[in-house]
């Protein structure tokens, strides 16, 4: 049975979407490209566009998309044992050739299994027939580290996939033979990881003994970058107003971020640092121009882009408006700042990390306390008002001295703001967004533990509470369970595959699930690894040698003073 409601509400997205690919099925690969999030947050994200272009730029692929119903939506599905279906042809997912997830974020992790199941497709990999479609998966949470899911995946793909897609499409079409042999042959492919054909050992301590591929299969594997960027332009394609971005074409200006801060993925995981040219980027934004009022440029290195302040100027100068996610406290310049704010940028957004300098030092952000108060001078006299700022905190030997000076700090902030204004009547507002520092594989602080969920209770109380009777500033931060969450995803095994099954049978109740299984998630969490431990990615080559990353952290751990066995 089918609900008519699901397929009229289906019906109304696609009338508000332009940009839509719609292909007759005969004859090609069907990909339903799914995102583990509602409509709305997929649609936001340029990545997962990226792929639907890709795979749509293909004459002999359809490509069609699905995204996490909201909840009045899934009730609706199972009510009406309504299996799982595409947005553009409303065809139930098991009809489809090939699953591909688009997985940016560790806590979507869990709705990978709703959708599996929403679509009835057996969750666990080995439970599925010859038929079943085969179900991978990409994006930037998968190539940290995909073990937690892999017991659900029949392959993944390990670093920029558009880089892969080619290669894989040219073995699918030549390949009529079984599942096994398909799998077998696609590990030919560079990063391309399947891992039912690789073997975890673990020692009675809990940890990682051994990984044993099967023969023939490599040890690493190495996570695929684009070394010629310009070659896959990327702008967003479908625009809807029920986005973040409505009314916005997004561009990806860069790729990676030279500066290297030790808690950062993006700078480690994405390198090399790559630029788009100055012409590529200018035609696109024009193009973008004619479907959308704003271009917002994406990268995370935005400042470093070296002619950050002409594309900008050009935008501006066709009439259209810029926004940017945020910029490193030492690119604000009055020129930069002024073109922003004719392109109608109202908000500007800076990234201190950490309140005191000694902390900013262990992560490599080494701004001092003057450089980040000159910035605010700079935007305030320039125009903005509106300041956005972003805080770790539960950083390796952090104090509450050091949870205070965030407070210091703000407050300079705060009295910057009021002396640059000179008497300006428009309101303006400081924003502190304060979130735990969650360690993320492949990165140089890969080896520090997860603070104490009840610290960080703590101490964003103290804040909150330094803040409170100051009407201009408001803080926003994360709930600490779900960083504490997101920790164990980033950082687990395998093993957690059944934690993550348990937690789909209790509907999403961690602590009922967690209750139930004999893994202890503290053990992921809040463990101080040892230098010379094994990781559950330590099989993906991310392009930065481990070695490397120990010396970043043996560095980052000389600043804080804590001493390593
Ligand atoms: S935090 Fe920002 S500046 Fe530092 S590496 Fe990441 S993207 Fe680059």
């Amino acid at each position: 049975m089918v609900s008519w409601k699901l397929i009229q509400k289906a019906n109304a997205l696609l009338e508000k979407e332009k940009g839509t690919v719609r292909k007759p099925w005969g004859g090609r690969i069907s990909i339903c490209l799914l995102y583990p999030n509602s409509y709305h947050v997929g649609m936001s994200n340029l990545g997962f566009q990226a792929i639907y272009q890709r795979f749509n730029s293909e004459d002999d692929v359809v490509c069609e998309r699905a995204f996490l119903p909201e909840p009045e939506d899934f009730q609706e599905y199972q009510r009406t044992s309504t299996p799982l279906f595409s947005l553009e042809s409303q065809t139930p997912l098991s009809d489809f050739d090939l699953l591909a997830f688009s997985i940016s974020f560790e806590n979507d992790f869990l709705n990978v299994l709703s959708l599996l199941d929403l679509a009835r497709i057996p969750l666990e990999r080995h439970h599925r027939k010859e038929r079943t479609p085969l179900v991978m998966a990409g994006g930037v949470a998968i190539f940290l580290n995909p073990e937690p899911l892999s017991e659900f995946f029949d392959f993944f793909i390990l670093g920029e996939a558009e880089e892969v897609i080619g290669e894989f499409l040219e073995l699918y079409r030549g390949s009529k033979r079984k599942k096994d042999d398909l799998l077998r042959r696609l590990a030919g492919i560079e990063g391309i990881y399947i891992p039912e054909f690789y073997h975890i050992t673990y020692a009675e301590d809990g940890r990682i003994k051994e990984v044993i591929p099967e023969p023939g299969f490599p040890k690493k594997i190495k996570r695929r970058w684009i070394p010629k960027i310009d070659q896959f332009p990327i702008r967003s394609s479908l625009f809807t107003p029920d986005t973040e971005f409505k009314e916005m074409v997004l561009l990806e200006v860069n790729r990676g971020c030279p500066r290297g801060c030790r808690f950062c993925a993006a700078g480690f995981v994405y390198h090399p640092f790559r630029n788009r040219t100055l012409p590529i980027l200018e035609s696109l934004s024009m193009e973008g121009l004619l479907r959308a009022k704003r271009v917002g440029l994406a990268g995370a290195a935005l400042s470093d882009y070296p002619h950050l302040l002409s594309l900008c100027e050009d935008i501006v100068s066709r009439g259209g408006g810029v926004s940017l996610a945020s910029l490193r406290v030492d690119a604000i310049t009055p020129p930069l700042i002024d073109c922003l704010r004719r392109g109608g940028v109202q908000v500007a957004a800076i990234a201190p990390e950490a309140g005191s300098g000694r902390l900013r030092r262990v992560l490599k952000k080494g701004y001092s306390d003057d450089e980040i108060l000159a910035a605010v001078r700079t935007l305030v006299e320039n125009g903005l008002s509106q300041i956005k700022t972003y805080f770790l905190i539960g950083l390796p030997s952090e104090t509450d001295e050091e949870v205070r000076s965030i407070l210091t700090l703000s407050r300079r902030m705060e009295h910057q703001i009021v002396s640059s204004r000179a008497g300006e009547k428009k309101r303006w507002k400081l924003v502190l967004s304060v979130n735990p520092f969650v360690p993320k594989p492949a990165t140089p602080l890969q080896w520090a533990p997860f603070e104490d969920v009840g610290e960080l209770k703590r101490k964003l109380r103290l804040l909150k509470n330094g803040i409170r009777g100051r009407k201009n500033v408001e803080m926003i931060h994360d709930l600490p369970k779900w960083a504490y969450i997101q920790a164990l995803l980033s950082r687990g095994d395998r093993r957690l595959g059944k934690v993550l099954m348990a937690v789909h049978q209790h509907q999403g109740n961690w602590e009922e699930a967690l209750r139930e299984t004999s893994l202890n998630p503290d053990f992921f969490v809040y463990r101080k690894r040892d230098l010379d431990e094994l990781f559950p990615w330590d099989f993906i080559d991310h392009g930065i040698p481990k070695e490397k990353l120990k010396e970043e952290y043996l560095m980052a751990m000389r600043e804080t003073g804590v001493k390593i066995e």
